[in-house]
């Protein structure tokens, strides 16, 4: 993804202080940022949904960096528990000898009670510092499972192209985000492939009239046949993202996919691991992006809405199943990091789940998400180069195309994606910008992913200051190619 270059400042031109021609010599930043040309925003304070600049500016954070801030910036409660716990010494041990409340109170939170992964039979948690480490830490568990049951021809995993894990080597090779793979094709293991995503309004026979059940039942049967060609014996897990985030904005599966997937699965004793690191803990309106499949994974992490931003903080939740097997054997998982169950992160995180569970933020979210869908679909479903809005809860998606009536994207070059969010992002909106929407190459779309506490007014506003960096992204886009004869039109008479 291209999130790379995505806004800021040139180097060259940061606190070169008195108009132009006054360029002196900068001092590069000590840091190492994603870009090396490009010196990201500063920012010296933040409040709720409101990010202040370092230049005094002012700007509506309406994604939340990457889906992470569900309940805003800056939350004394938060910042409170955080104090508290650092207020008792302990903000570090190590986690073979020691163990704390908060963290033993955060596990419970996730797993007991109405919300809890236990009514799904998830029934352990583990902490990490991000969704990359969870993702990783997930595929290990898995293989140690069937290495438990004495299944070690079980070395594969099957998961979908189009999709996103992470970004270290383990998480990396699983997910198929190209743009992001490229240079690492090296480190590719020759035991993953890759299914056609999930992702109807792209890759569905539209054309030919294939419904939304008829597209999720094809690919269905494509994985059946997928695991007979390889050898199910082989293979250890199924992975998915319920709804595909940061690389094709926000889609859901088609109707009846997951029942389908998670019956495959069970047929030919594949454990299926879902990474709701995006969409999951409250984003699309429950707890559980799985909930509204009406499947259990025996694997899921969780991450960017977990801690909401406070702390660097994901995780997974682990089915009873994989528990009951290493209970009978080994009786220990085999692996460890230095900072996992980290006692502020898990007591800043403990603080966050509190409040969504105690204002009932989730529900919120579910609410407020139907009234943004209906706001996106009133003011852009008729814009010339809006594909498809997309999404659940308070994640949503649009997909911009250059024709409506073939779904053909942009040539990559146009570099709409990008274009439209700093547009927005000047005009005091932050969404959260996406190329290669499509295969990798082609396609754009941008994020909106509010916090779950959102106001109806902060909503509209958003939809108002997206559509005018809309409005004229459209027309810079026509008078190019007005321009350049493009739309040079054949009169008939
Ligand atoms: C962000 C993300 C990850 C990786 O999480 P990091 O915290 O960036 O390591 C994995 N999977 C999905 C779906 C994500 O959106």
């Amino acid at each position: 993804m291209s999130t790379n270059d995505h806004h800021g400042e040139d180097i060259e031109s940061i606190g070169s202080g008195s108009g132009p021609g006054a360029a002196a010599a900068v001092t590069p930043p000590a840091l190492l940022h994603r870009s090396l040309h490009q010196q990201p925003y500063k920012v010296s304070s933040a409040k709720g949904i409101y990010l202040t600049l370092d230049s005094g500016r002012v700007v509506m954070d309406a994604c939340g960096g990457a889906a992470v801030t569900c309940l805003g910036h800056g939350n004394d409660e938060v910042l409170q528990a955080v104090t508290r716990q650092m207020n008792t010494g302990v903000s570090y041990l190590h986690s073979l000898t020691y163990t704390t409340e908060a963290a033993e109170q955060l596990a419970r939170h996730l797993i007991d009670g109405p919300h809890g992964g236990g009514r799904f039979g998830l029934e352990k948690a583990y902490f990490v510092n991000s969704g990359s480490e969870a993702m990783d830490a997930a595929l290990k568990l898995a293989r140690q499972y069937f290495f438990e049951l004495g299944q070690l021809d079980k070395t594969r995993f099957v998961a979908r192209r189009q999709s996103y894990h992470g970004t270290t080597i383990g998480a990396m090779t699983v997910g198929s985000n190209l743009p992001r793979k490229a240079p690492y094709a090296c480190f590719q293991l020759d035991t993953v492939s890759w299914m056609t995503p999930a992702y109807a309004y792209q890759y569905s026979n539209w054309k030919q009239g294939e419904t939304e059940e008829q597209f999720a039942e094809r690919l269905v049967q494509e994985l059946d046949r997928h695991l007979q060609d390889i050898g199910p014996e082989k293979v250890i897990a199924f992975i998915a993202e319920p709804l595909v985030g940061a690389t094709s904005g926000c889609t859901p599966a088609p109707h009846g996919y997951f029942k389908g997937v998670r019956q495959v699965c069970d047929k030919y004793s594949i454990l299926l691991i879902l990474d709701e690191i995006m969409c999951g803990m409250g984003r699309t309106g429950t707890l559980f992006a799985f909930e509204q499949e009406h499947i259990v994974p025996d694997i899921v992490t969780i991450g960017k809405g977990l801690g909401g931003g406070y702390s660097p903080i994901a995780g997974m939740l682990v089915h009873k199943k994989i528990i009951d097997v290493l209970q009978k054997g080994t009786s220990s998982f085999n692996h460890g990091h230095t900072y996992q169950a980290h006692p502020v992160g898990c007591a800043a995180t403990l603080a966050v789940q509190k409040i969504l569970r105690r204002d009932a933020m989730i529900d919120n979210c579910a609410l407020r998400g139907q009234f943004l869908h209906s706001l996106l679909l009133e003011t852009f479903q008729h814009a010339k180069y809006v594909g498809h809005i997309r999404g659940r809860g308070l994640f949503w998606g649009i997909e911009f195309v250059k024709d409506k009536a073939t779904r053909a994207s942009f040539p990559p070059a146009v570099g709409f994606g990008i274009r439209f969010q700093s547009l927005a992002f000047e005009l005091g909106v932050a969404v959260y910008p996406g190329s290669g929407t499509v295969d990798g190459s082609r396609g754009d779309h941008a994020i909106l992913s509010p916090p779950y506490n959102v106001t109806e007014d902060e909503l509209r506003k958003i939809v108002h200051v997206v559509k005018l960096a809309y409005d004229r992204l459209e027309k810079d886009i026509d008078d190019a190619a007005d321009e350049s004869g493009q739309n040079k039109v054949e009169t008939p008479y």
